[in-house]
């Protein structure tokens, strides 16, 4: 079993909604199993400002799906979700779910980036994952809570239920 952690957003529809969907979604995947959710989190946009404030959350779960064919179904997921690609990085989506951490491994191919690229600057993934996993330490030797100390909080907040 691998544990892999995926990070959630959302900021168009029902945002909070869409991403317990998209738990539920996960969790029926097969080979898999849903481990532990962190609260919803609101975040601001990054990139573009010109668009709604983010829900975002980390999940945990364990698979036996190799990281492209996970890959596939996260996107898969995401479509299921109303998520039309569009050319604009970082612009307004209904559900993003990107896989931050395939159990120790680190990838680097043309579609897949594992640890997530970005992953160690955002408050949006460090606080929900600290939240659910405080004791991790990343592939490249960091522990997540020095990075969660030197990562501002920029407006993140945790939602109340
Ligand atoms: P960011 O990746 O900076 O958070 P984004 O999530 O908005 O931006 P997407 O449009 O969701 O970007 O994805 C763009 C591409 O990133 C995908 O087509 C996918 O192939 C690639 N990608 C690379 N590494 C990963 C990863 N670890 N998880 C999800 N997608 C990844
Ligand atoms: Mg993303
Ligand atoms: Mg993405």
């Amino acid at each position: 079993m691998n544990q892999v952690y995926i990070g959630l957003g959302s900021n168009l529809g029902q945002s909070a909604k869409q991403i317990q969907a998209a738990c539920h979604s996960l969790a029926s995947l097969s080979e898999t199993k849903l481990i532990r959710c962190s609260s919803l989190y609101q975040s601001l946009p990054m990139g573009p400002q010109d668009q709604p404030n983010y829900v975002n959350a980390v999940v945990l779960i364990e698979t036996e799906l190799s990281p492209e064919n996970l890959l596939q179904q996260t996107q898969q997921i995401e479509s299921q979700h109303g998520r039309v690609r569009k050319s604009n990085r970082w612009g307004p989506r209904t559900l993003d779910l990107d896989i931050l951490l395939y159990g120790q491994q680190q990838l680097d191919k043309e579609q897949l980036t594992i640890p997530h690229i970005g992953m160690k600057q955002r408050e949006f993934v460090l606080y929900p994952l600290f939240e659910i996993a405080p004791e991790l330490i990343l592939p490249c030797g960091e522990k997540l809570s020095d990075l969660v100390l030197t990562c501002p909080i920029n407006g993140l907040q945790i939602m109340s239920d």
